[in-house]
């Protein structure tokens, strides 16, 4: 019988190409989702193929719901699932304690589970960030090279405090969360060990297409707003200059599942810089990406590159992990076909 792997927020952006991921290498996968509704988004994702091999559990909301019934039986966990969007009232609420208590529920769940049936949970990811590495006070800093060292220095109670400030709380919530982590594996020295990814924005196609505005995550969004924006709108301002693909971030996820360790690790990946202009000048000068795509993305200064910034050392990744990385315009070729498939959709209905 194959090996199953528990994936918390299955339906995610990045979730359901991870559960596709598991899927093509044999396991089962187990995924958590909020409800009923939320198992098409896997389900559209992967082969009717492979529908037999998913399960799922339901976890409405991971802040205080308990993971004991869902890591029953299985061998190793993928936590994919915190909040990643900017509308925030209530930051501890809506970003900080969800990020937290999802991660300790999940390490708490797996660990009391081995305790009592043979340590059967080997390994646990989870899905960081770049936001637990970066230190977004010390700007594009010209010359430094981040790597899983790094630590972002952005405190639960700046985060707590940010209401007009989504971006702050969204760091706190993941650097609290990894942390949190870290000192559970340090205090409790589960049978289990850790590994955490973190990786910068996320960009790439949907597993299955979007069928509405709603599937559309938060950095992908960001692309959406570009090239729906107009041609003659100003161009967007790039705050983080590096991405990856969510493909890649799915590979990432599975080969640290199976590496075989006996110790936990942080991996940093990233699979090169973007910036908003440089969408643009592959938007207006892609053969495969329709008109109606072209005709509402702005042409800004073609070729204008960014300012000098850091860099992004994703050398351990490679090294330990094998992962190679998609090239920046597959990635949005992919990703903006399925917009504007979309928009076509829109405008039809
Ligand atoms: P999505 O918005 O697609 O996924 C978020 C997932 O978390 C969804 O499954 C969502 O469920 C679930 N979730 C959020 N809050 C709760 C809650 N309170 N209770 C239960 N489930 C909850 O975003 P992504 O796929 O982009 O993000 C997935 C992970 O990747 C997150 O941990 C994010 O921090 C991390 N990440 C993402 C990056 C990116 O650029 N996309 C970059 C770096 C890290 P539902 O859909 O039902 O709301």
């Amino acid at each position: 019988m194959s090996k199953t792997i528990l994936v918390t927020g299955a339906n995610s952006f990045i979730g359901t190409w991870i559960v596709q991921d598991l899927l093509e290498k044999g396991y089962s996968v187990r995924g958590t989702v909020r409800s009923q509704a939320k198992e098409a988004q896997v389900l559209d994702g992967v082969s009717k193929d492979y529908h037999s091999r998913i399960s799922f559990v339901h976890i409405n909301d991971i802040t205080t719901d308990s993971f004991d019934e869902a890591v029953k039986g299985v061998h190793g966990i993928i936590h994919v699932a915190s909040p990643f969007h900017f509308n925030v009232t209530d930051p501890e609420k809506d970003l900080i304690l969800p990020a937290i208590n999802g991660t300790l529920g999940v390490l708490k769940a797996a660990h009391a589970y081995n305790q009592n049936n043979d340590n059967t949970i080997k390994r646990v990811v989870i899905t960081s960030s770049f936001a637990s590495i970066f230190d977004p006070s010390k700007g594009l800093r010209p010359g430094y090279s981040y790597t899983e060292k790094d630590w972002s220095p952005v405190t639960y109670e700046q985060g707590a405090a940010a209401k007009n400030e989504p971006m702050t709380a969204y760091r706190a919530s993941k650097v609290c969360a990894e942390r949190a982590a870290w000192d559970f594996i340090d205090k409790e020295k589960p049978s289990f060990t850790i590994a955490t990814i973190c990786e910068p924005l996320v960009f790439g196609p949907r597993a299955g297409g979007f069928r509405s505005l709603d599937d559309i995550n938060t950095s992908n969004a960001s692309v959406r707003g570009l090239v729906t924006s107009g041609k003659d709108a100003p161009m967007l301002e790039t705050r983080v200059p590096f991405q990856v693909d969510v493909r890649d971030v799915a590979h990432t996820h599975t080969a640290a599942l199976e590496r075989s360790t006996d110790t936990s690790e942080r991996y940093l990946i990233a699979g090169g810089t973007w910036s908003f202009q440089e969408i643009a000048d592959l938007v207006h000068s892609s053969t495969v990406i329709p008109d109606n795509i072209k005709n509402t993305t702005p042409v800004g200064i073609k070729g204008q590159s960014l300012p000098d910034h850091y860099e992004i050392d994703s050398s351990k990744a490679q090294k330990d992990l094998g992962i190679t990385y998609i090239p920046l315009k597959k990635t949005m070729e992919d990703l903006i076909v399925q917009l504007a498939d979309l928009q076509t959709m829109l405008e039809q209905s």
